[in-house]
């Protein structure tokens, strides 16, 4: 079932589109079909569970950390974790630095983007964003290098009030990029889509989606 249904979502991704298999909740032995399948980057949303993950799995594995993620736990992941999602405060951006320093390693990190009408996600604005980025303190980082941005649209049934949220991203993704990147290459990755929108994500310029329930069934 798990290759099934990594080998049909595969066949309607464009080339250009990155597939994040979310393992969160799921027994290894669940990654471990998937890894067996050809699947190498993973996304989980727990420090803990990430880690423990990461120890007995193969070491060729990409974990992407794609919750929220406190500070006080970046140390534990900043070894080996390939790329940071949620990013959404300086603080964090600074923290990731950090223990990216202490690793001796750069480490990427997407600026997460409230676009969803739901008060509880997290998530920065467009101002919120400029106002980091433009900062002599961020530009002093060197341990972290901002790899795009990621979003997640409102838990709604509604496409065109979805399409909406991703085109809003989308347009801020380019916006950031031509103020602040133009000449950056690593600044090239939009985090949008999961299970229940990622078609809606890539029509509207997604290059990474983040896809658990339809690959390892219901949590
Ligand atoms: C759980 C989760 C996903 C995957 O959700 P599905 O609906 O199971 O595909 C994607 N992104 C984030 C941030 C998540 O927490």
């Amino acid at each position: 079932m798990i290759c099934e249904q990594l080998n049909s979502i595969r066949q309607e991704l464009p080339e250009n589109v990155l597939l994040v298999a979310v393992s969160k909740t799921k027994p290894l032995e669940d990654l471990q079909i998937a890894y067996d399948c050809g699947q190498r980057v993973f996304g989980e949303n727990k420090v803990q569970e990430m880690v423990d993950k990461w120890e007995v799995l193969p070491k060729d594995i990409q974990w992407h950390m794609i919750g929220h993620l406190q500070s006080n736990k970046v140390k534990y992941i900043a070894p080996f974790v390939s790329m940071i999602h949620g990013v959404d405060s300086f603080k964090l951006l600074e923290e990731i630095n950090k223990q990216g320093q202490k690793n001796n390693r750069v480490i990427p990190c997407l600026l997460q983007f409230h676009i969803a009408q739901e008060e509880t996600k997290f998530g920065l604005t467009l101002d919120e964003c400029c106002h980091i980025l433009d900062s002599d303190e961020f530009l002093a980082l060197e341990n972290i290098t901002i790899a795009g941005l990621m979003g997640m649209a409102s838990f709604v049934d509604d496409a065109a009030q979805i399409r909406s949220e991703f085109r809003n991203l989308y347009d801020s993704f380019l916006l950031i990029k031509s103020n602040y990147f133009r000449l950056n290459d690593n600044f090239c990755q939009l985090s949008m889509g999961m299970s229940g929108d990622y078609s809606i994500a890539v029509d509207e310029g997604s290059t990474m989606v983040r896809i658990g329930s339809t690959i390892f069934g219901s949590r």
